[in-house]
C-alpha cells in the first residue's frame, strides 16, 4: 500500500533478499546523513570515558600536533580542513594511537567525527613498505564502505597507502594475494576473502574496525560473519567498534567482538520543545487542511517550512497543490534513491526551495536546522495508529544550545486526530494552543 513506505535498497541487487526493511532503512538513513553532512554536529554533552585500566593516565588532546602523526598524515588531516580534534576525537585518538595498541568501543551520534578518527588510526598503523593488508574495516553496505573509502583516500592522499574494496560482485583470480594495505568491505565478502578464498591473510591484520555496528546487526548474518572474521585475527590485533546508537543488542555484540575494551560515549544532545511555539488548527478534511495552510502562508512570513504527511499519496498531492499556488516546493519520497534525496535536501538547505514536503519515513533522522516552521499536515502515528511522540519531538524539537526558536503547526481533521494531539500534549506536558486559521494574528 502507499502507507508502507519502505526505504529503497541501498545495496542495489547485492542486497540479501532476506534483509528486512529496518536494515534497509537504517543503512539508507546512515548513508543519507553522510551525503548531506559537511560538518561536525555540535554537542555540548560531556564525553564519558571508561578505561580498561583505570590506573593508566587519561590522555586527551586539543590539537592534532600533539598526536605526533607522520607528517604526511598530518598534512592529510589539514588538507581536509580540520583544525582541531572533535569532542570525541580528543579522547578517542590518543587511545587509538597508543602503544601498545588498545581496543575501543565508541558510541556517538553520526557526524561527531568517528569515521575520521578510525581512518586516522588505520592510516597511522600501516607500513606502506609491506604490500599486504594490514587494516580491515567492516561496513554494513557497499555504499557505506565507499563513503568511508573516500575519507581514507582523502586523508591518505599524501601517504603512499592503497585501498581495496571487498564487496560482493568483485571477482579476483584464484590464488590472488591482495597487495593493498587497507581492505574495506561488507562482512560476507571479507569473510570469504579471509577464509575460503585466502586473498587476505588475517594473521597479518594490525587494526580491525567494525563501523556502524547498530546498522550492521540489523542485517541477518552480519553479526556471525563479523565474529568469525574477528576470531581469525591475531591476539594483538587492535579492535575498534563504532556505533551511532547503543541499545542492548549493540552492546552485547560489541562485547563479543572487542575484548578488553576502553569505552567512549558521547550522549546525543537532547531535543526539547521548550523553544517551540506549538499550535493546532481544526479542519474538516484534507482540502480544508490545505486551505488552512494557504491562509497561514498568506498571513505570516515563512522563510522555510517542512511539511510532513503520512502517506506518499498525500505528500505528492499536497506538493502539487502548493506548486499550483505558486510556491517553490521540493518533495522527498520513499521511491527516490538516497542520492536523489540528498540532492533535494541540499537544494532546500541552500534555500533554492522554500517548502519541503515529505513523508515520515524519508525525513527521519534528517536535521535541517534553519527550518523555522514545521507543519504536521498529518500527525505522526505509529503503525498501530498510536501517537508517535518520539517522531513528533524529532520533527519539531530543537537541541538546547543550537536551537533557534521555532513554530510548529498541527493540522487536525477528526475527533480521532484530536485525541492523538491531546495525548502528545500530555506526553510532553507542553500546551499546544488552538489557532484559528482564518484569524492568524495570534501568532507572532
Ligand atoms: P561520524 O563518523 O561520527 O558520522 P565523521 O567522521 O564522518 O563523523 O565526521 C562528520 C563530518 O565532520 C565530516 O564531514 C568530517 O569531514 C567532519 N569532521 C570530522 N572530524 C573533524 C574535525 N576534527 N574538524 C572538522 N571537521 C571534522
Amino acid at each position: 500500500t502507499d502507507d508502507a513506505e519502505s526505504a529503497e535498497q541501498t545495496d542495489g541487487k547485492n542486497v540479501e533478499k532476506k534483509d528486512d526493511d529496518d536494515k534497509e532503512d537504517k543503512a539508507a538513513q546512515s548513508l543519507l546523513n553522510k551525503l548531506i553532512r559537511n560538518n561536525l554536529v555540535g554537542n555540548t554533552n560531556q564525553v564519558e570515558v571508561l578505561q580498561r585500566d583505570p590506573n593508566s593516565p587519561l590522555y586527551s588532546v586539543k590539537s592534532f600536533e600533539e598526536l605526533r602523526l607522520k607528517p604526511e598524515l598530518l598534512q592529510g588531516v589539514y588538507a581536509m580542513g580540520f583544525n582541531r580534534p572533535s569532542k570525541i576525537q580528543e579522547n578517542a585518538l590518543p587511545m587509538m594511537l597508543a602503544e601498545p595498541p588498545q581496543n575501543l568501543i565508541a558510541q556517538s551520534q553520526s557526524g561527531t567525527g568517528k569515521t575520521a578518527a578510525f581512518v586516522l588510526a588505520m592510516l597511522s598503523r600501516v607500513d606502506p613498505a609491506n604490500r599486504y593488508p594490514q587494516c580491515l574495516c567492516l561496513s554494513p553496505t557497499y555504499e557505506l564502505a565507499l563513503q568511508t573509502g573516500k575519507v581514507i583516500e582523502q586523508m591518505g592522499q599524501f601517504s603512499n597507502i592503497k585501498l581495496a574494496y571487498a564487496v560482493r560482485g568483485k571477482k579476483l583470480e584464484r590464488g590472488h594475494k591482495i597487495p593493498e594495505h587497507i581492505v574495506i568491505g561488507t562482512p560476507g565478502t571479507v569473510l570469504d576473502w579471509c577464509s575460503k578464498l585466502r586473498f587476505i591473510d588475517p594473521k597479518k591484520i594490525k587494526v580491525f574496525v567494525l563501523d556502524e555496528a547498530d546498522v550492521m546487526i540489523a542485517t541477518q548474518g552480519h553479526q556471525d560473519q563479523s565474529i568469525r572474521i574477528q576470531k581469525m585475527l591475531p591476539r594483538d590485533c587492535q579492535m575498534l567498534l563504532f556505533s551511532a546508537t547503543f541499545e542492548e543488542s549493540v552492546w552485547r555484540f560489541a562485547q563479543k567482538v572487542v575484548p578488553e575494551p576502553n569505552i567512549i560515549k558521547l550522549k546525543r544532545e537532547e531535543e526539547t520543545l521548550d523553544t517551540i511555539k506549538q499550535y493546532y488548527v481544526m479542519c474538516n478534511n484534507r482540502d480544508d487542511k490545505f486551505r488552512a495552510l494557504c491562509n497561514i502562508y498568506g498571513s505570516i512570513t515563512i522563510a522555510q517550512a517542512m511539511i510532513f504527511c503520512h502517506t506518499r499519496k498525500t505528500a505528492s498531492w499536497l506538493a502539487g497543490e502548493l506548486y499550483k499556488e505558486g510556491h517553490q516546493v521540493a518533495m522527498l519520497s520513499g521511491e527516490m534513491m538516497v542520492e536523489q534525496r540528498a540532492a533535494v535536501i541540499d537544494r532546500f538547505r541552500e534555500g533554492k526551495e522554500k517548502v519541503l514536503v515529505t513523508t515520515n519515513v524519508c525525513a527521519r533522522g534528517i536535521d535541517v536546522e534553519q527550518v523555522s516552521v514545521v507543519i504536521n499536515f498529518d500527525l505522526p502515528v505509529d503503525k498501530d495508529g498510536n501517537p508517535d511522540n518520539e517522531t513528533y519531538l524529532h520533527r519539531i524539537g530543537r537541541t538546547g544550545r543550537f536551537g533557534k526558536r521555532g513554530l510548529a503547526i498541527n493540522m487536525v481533521d477528526s475527533k480521532h486526530n484530536m485525541e492523538i494531539l491531546q495525548r502528545i500534549q500530555q506526553h510532553f506536558s507542553k500546551k499546544i494552543e488552538h489557532l484559528d486559521a482564518d484569524d492568524i494574528d495570534e501568532i507572532e
